[in-house]
């Protein structure tokens, strides 16, 4: 029920920056374990949106760092020019298909691909639905590109949320607090969850106590994290920079 699509890859680092707790050699086995996460002492990010298929609906959730108009330094990777796009049409996808947008939080590499650059939306039969708080921060970053382009300018199709709402049959938003204001998941039927960037680094699976330096509210995210575990432990967990879905 969930499909993982690949935007492109960053190279986000050092770790010991991101991570500023976790040592080196605590890094060891996750680096044998996710080889293909890791670039010397950098973390190649995979940047990925979700394709859920529930009730009737045809859900993409996350739209990646976008076109290269918005990329930042760490966008060096691309799998092409149009990754979600192209993904998506691999998947029999085509932008005009899409009746929800469901975005977990506002950061640069989850709205990249809401609007072209023109404010064009890109899913021009969708609405776009976000939590209320993360709408609220939006608010308060106008004035940034990928705020103004991929949010402020596509006010007349956002549609907020609250926790608990389901946005088709059998997919609920759940709130996973701590990453970014208004952060949150979705509990997809019975057997998985997206936790977005709840979860950024698979490792974290094992040591949600591993801060990272991107969280606004560490000590929020690491309590998160705990109770995805404790709550969905049972479930295929996705997040947003792993290609795989996660089990226990
Ligand atoms: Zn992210």
């Amino acid at each position: 029920m969930v499909e993982p699509l690949l935007d492109g890859i960053g190279l986000l680092g050092p770790l010991d920056e991101l991570f500023p707790d976790t040592s080196a050699e605590a890094w060891e086995e996750y680096s044998e374990r996710y080889p293909e996460l890791l670039s010397e002492d950098k973390w190649r990010l995979p940047i990925l949106c979700f394709l859920v298929r529930a009730g009737g609906r045809t859900i993409v959730v996350d739209t990646g760092a976008g076109p290269k108009s918005l990329w930042l330094d760490w966008m060096p990777e691309p799998e092409s020019q149009e990754g979600l796009l192209s993904d998506l049409r691999a998947h029999g996808v085509q932008p005009e298909d899409v009746d929800v947008v469901f975005l977990t939080h506002v950061h640069i590499d989850h709205v990249g691909w809401n609007a072209y650059e023109d404010g064009t939306p890109v899913f021009p039969n969708a609405g776009y639905v976000l939590h209320e708080e993360a709408l609220a921060a939006a608010r308060r970053r106008a004035g940034r590109t990928h705020i103004d382009r991929g949010i402020l300018g596509l006010e007349d199709r956002i549609e907020t949320v609250r926790d608990g709402d389901e946005i088709a049959a059998g997919v609920s938003v759940v709130p996973f607090p701590g990453h970014d204001d208004g952060h949150c998941g979705l509990v997809v039927g019975d057997d998985a969850v997206i936790v977005a960037d709840a979860v950024p680094h698979p490792a974290q699976y094992d040591h949600p106590e591993w801060r990272f330096g991107y969280d606004e509210d560490q000590e929020a995210a690491v309590e998160t994290r705990r109770r995805i575990l404790a709550e969905f432990g049972d479930r295929e967990l996705w997040c947003s920079h792993f290609t795989k879905g996660w089990r226990r």
